[in-house]
């Protein structure tokens, strides 16, 4: 069972990519509900708004001792930054991953931006890939290998156990990194890692999934 943080920002799309690859995962709110995880996603949303909340219900120390256990971690975004052993000019979160981040790096807003780049490990295809007020990543410490670059700076990495991006697969049709993720944490995803992947995606395309049935959608 994969948990999808469920404090504030994109928890939904993310159940939405692994119900389509047949991958069992759902919302985690309360210390309790980590229990019985393999992976976590720490989504995107705004990173001192989660980092707060995480504090303030217990969540930090808990996700610590979790990850220390063998719990996998991905954070997208913002969630990279909760992930990060050091923040540019603030105080970092959880510090679980050897990396130095620096927030909204790209610019305000108004330039968060689309591309789409091949990410030979994660699939064999070019895959879409959304930015939105993203950090990147500055400083990749030993242990930790770097998956892609964009426009210079370093937008995906991993290390043993942790996934981290600075953009929003789940904002994408693609589904190669929820797949690639469900691999790490020992789950079987339904669907190759190399489909179904829109190559003449748009930045509306993602809203244009056929809806899922049931609450994971709805919510
Ligand atoms: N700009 C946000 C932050 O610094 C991250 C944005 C995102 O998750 N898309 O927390």
């Amino acid at each position: 069972m994969i948990g999808i943080l469920d404090l504030q920002g994109g928890v939904v799309e993310h159940l939405g990519h692994f119900k389509r690859l047949g991958v069992p995962a759902r919302r985690v709110k309360t210390l309790e509900e980590l229990d019985t995880l393999t992976g976590l996603v720490l989504p995107g949303g705004e990173s001192t708004c989660l980092g707060r909340l995480l504090r303030i219900f217990g969540l930090d120390a808990a996700i610590r001792r979790r990850a220390a256990a063998g719990l996998h971690m991905w954070g997208t975004c913002a969630g990279t930054i909760l992930l990060a052993n050091e923040i540019e000019g603030e105080t970092p979160h959880l510090r679980l991953l050897d990396i130095t981040v620096r927030r909204n790096a790209f610019g305000s807003q108004l330039d968060s931006f689309n591309t789409v780049a091949t990410v030979p490990e994660v699939a064999p295809k070019p895959v879409p890939l959304t930015f939105i007020r993203a950090p990147v990543i500055t400083r990749v410490g030993p242990g930790v290998r770097v998956l892609l670059e964009v426009r210079g700076a370093t937008a995906a990495v991993t290390a043993p156990g942790i996934l981290a991006t600075i953009f929003h697969p789940e904002l994408t049709p693609t589904l190669a990194f929820h797949a690639y993720f469900a691999r790490q944490c020992g789950l079987t995803p339904l669907l190759p890692a190399s489909g179904p992947t829109d190559p003449a995606w748009s930045p509306e395309a993602w809203t244009q999934l056929a809806p899922l049935p049931g609450p994971a959608a709805s919510g």
